[in-house]
């Protein structure tokens, strides 16, 4: 017990700047190194290496300890030019060496993340970086295309030289297919160091998504042209977010904090035990990731861990926004201090759930039915996915999409972005049973994502005996959902090229031919990267598609009478009155999923449409007279006046 009221005190009055401690500072003279300990390490050893891998150490120090409360900060200078040199610390509790570890803040890495580079990180930087900003795009105008390196490049169809690596996005070929579907923001899947793909084996094909991490503020090795050199990986991520950048395209970073590879082997084990790690009553690890651990975020030395990794990120590679990985596993506290410590411009997002039960109290868990005490952060909405393609859990099960009942509800909260609005009927939608946004820009609006099916393999087994000429326009029309919704849009990357997964559904570790894009596709089916583009235009062009604000969505969004198989809905005009340049008046749009055409009734007049079975152009493409309106069967129409 009294061990215990001991470590309570502790952890109340902890001395956090251990946390953001710089672990290796560079200069010619020589290199400084700081680790952090539990304070009750005995010793911890410096090694200096002259490789990433192999070979005796060239020279070992003994760090001097500063004790902090419930830590200690060790510290030794070596003199002399280091640069180039590699480095580990090895802690001493009791009797035992824990082991070599680059610790857990180092900036740079040997192959395989095993021992720490000194580097000078302004060695780092490509040619124009001081003068690179993140680009300024609203939250509410954001479009995100989430796409995993080697997916995107890795196939010879795609042209681009630096196939798989970051480069591979600096290449003009890419850029101008970013360009030209309209996307401002690509989300780049885990691209800090992982442990799943062997960077020393490169020459063979390996693939993993990377949610397995090793260094948290380090770029990943796979991804470079050379794991080998630490300076590379660094100054290459730069290039990829400055070439974006150039071309006005925003990155976010998925991140990965909510556990680690592996609990024994962790930076976090090697240098505090079990400090980072939630435990059971019973006194095993919690395992709310479905990965074997999961952090814990409440207490003060992760969740300050976690700021001043976003913030390095942001300040060192100027990234745009992040995605969060099983945000759930954290807190609310930590997720809203995170908020507080990034400029307002960075995006916040996050899968609004666990993957298991976590150890701390469920009403403090940063998941989606909490989303309205964490203001300025968003979560996906998997009612607007499941209400159109079906459920995670069953890729057989049809929805919205096969012409089944009982989604129009959901739908409709997912194009009001999961705001409380007087006419959705929450106590029909599928999973929240009430609204949990305050606005529409907290919630994510996507059909699909790296996670499960592509939309076109979902399709495939969800409708039997679908033919391509239907399996492309219930395409088209998820995705017209998706976009006019007033939530934030979401696409995963090679949709617009129709991509498809053969049918594996978890494809973490598939090889490249399950998760290649297939550039052909391009030529193959134009028209549908032409909706594609078309629908993002209309989008952009179109401020009524993302009013970004609760209390205009309730008073100019009105849902019109539908039936089971349609959802349509009316944006009224007069937004230029509230400062919204909208350049069109009525704005209608009808989302038919039934097997056979339906109508809507809207007040006399012409109109010009802009979007109709295959076809979206905003500049029109036809008109249509008012009273009743034809909706085709299996798509979408939008017009307006
Ligand atoms: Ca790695």
């Amino acid at each position: 017990m009294r061990k215990l009221v001991f470590l309570l005190l502790f952890v109340m009055l902890l001395p956090l700047q251990a946390m953001a401690l710089d672990e290796m500072s560079y200069t010619p003279q020589g290199t400084t190194f700081k680790v952090a300990t539990l304070a009750g390490a005995k010793a911890v050893k410096l090694r200096l290496y002259r490789d990433g891998m192999g070979g005796k150490a060239v020279k070992t120090v003994s760090l001097k300890a500063t004790p902090d409360g419930r830590y200690a900060t060790w510290t030794a200078t070596v003199k002399g030019d280091l640069k180039g040199m590699f480095y580990t610390f090895d802690v001493q509790y009791g009797k035992k060496y824990q082991g070599e570890t680059p610790g857990i803040n180092a900036k740079a890495v040997g192959v395989n993340g095993k021992r720490g580079a000194v580097v000078d990180l302004r060695d780092t930087d490509p040619e124009g970086w001081a003068a690179d900003a993140r680009p300024a795009i609203a939250h509410k105008d954001l479009i995100i295309y989430e796409m995993h390196h080697r997916d995107f490049s890795i196939d010879p169809s795609s042209g681009l030289v630096n196939a798989g690596k970051f480069l591979a996005l600096t290449e003009p070929r890419a850029i101008e297919h970013l360009k030209c579907l309209g996307v401002n923001a690509v989300h780049i899947l885990p691209s800090f160091d992982y442990a799943s793909v062997d960077e020393t084996r490169l020459d063979e094909p390996q693939y993993n998504w990377g949610y397995d991490p090793v260094n948290y503020n380090v770029p990943e090795g796979s991804y470079s042209t050379d794991p080998y050199e630490p300076t590379t990986r660094i100054r290459e991520f730069k290039q990829m977010v400055q070439a974006l950048h150039k071309a006005g395209i925003k990155v976010v970073l998925d991140v990965v904090y909510n556990h680690t590879f592996n609990i024994d082997g962790s930076n976090f084990q090697l240098t505090m035990p079990d400090e980072f790690f939630r435990k059971n009553a019973d006194g095993s690890y919690s395992n709310g990731s479905g990965c074997g651990n999961e952090t814990a975020s409440e207490r003060d030395v992760m969740r300050n861990y976690m700021i001043e990794s976003v913030k390095y990120w942001v300040d060192e590679y100027h990234i745009d926004a992040f995605r969060f990985d099983l945000m759930g596993v954290h807190d609310i506290t930590t997720m809203n201090e995170i908020r507080a410590a990034l400029p307002q411009d960075i995006f916040i997002y996050g899968e609004g759930w666990s993957a298991g039960s976590c150890a701390i109290p469920a009403e403090t868990m940063g998941v989606k039915a909490h989303m309205q005490r964490m203001p300025g952060i968003a979560a996906f909405s998997d009612e607007i996915r499941d209400a159109l393609r079906g459920p995670f859990d069953n890729d057989k099960k049809p929805a919205f999409l096969a012409g089944l009942e009982g989604n129009v509800e959901s739908i409709k909260m997912g194009i009001v972005g999961a705001i409380d609005h007087p006419q959705v009927d929450y106590s029909k939608v599928n999973y929240s049973k009430r609204p949990w946004t305050l606005e529409p820009t907290q919630m994510i609006s996507y059909v699909s994502c790296h996670d499960d099916m592509c939309l076109v393999d979902r399709l495939k087994a969800s409708i039997p005996d679908i033919t391509l000429d239907e399996l492309i326009r219930l395409d088209l029309l998820a995705q017209t959902a998706v976009f006019t919704s007033q939530g934030v849009p979401f696409m995963l990357s090679g949709e617009e090229m129709l991509r498809d997964k053969k049918g594996v559904h978890n494809s973490f570790n598939s090889p490249d031919h399950v998760n290649h894009l297939d550039w052909t596709n391009m030529e193959r089916f134009p028209h549908v990267f032409n909706y594609y583009c078309g629908l993002i235009e209309l989008r952009k062009h179109h401020p009524a598609f993302r009013m970004g604000n609760s209390g205009l969505v309730r008073k100019y969004l009105e849902f019109l009478p539908g039936d089971d198989t349609m959802v349509a809905f009316h944006i009224k005009s007069g937004l230029k009155e509230q400062g919204v340049d909208e350049p069109w008046g009525d704005i209608y749009v009808a989302l038919n999923a039934g097997k056979e055409a339906r109508s809507i009734e809207v007040p006399q007049g012409v109109y010009t449409v802009v979007c109709r079975y295959i076809t979206c152009d905003e500049r029109g493409i036809g008109t249509v007279d008012g009273g009743k309106v034809t909706v085709p069967a299996q798509s979408a129409l939008i017009f307006h006046n």
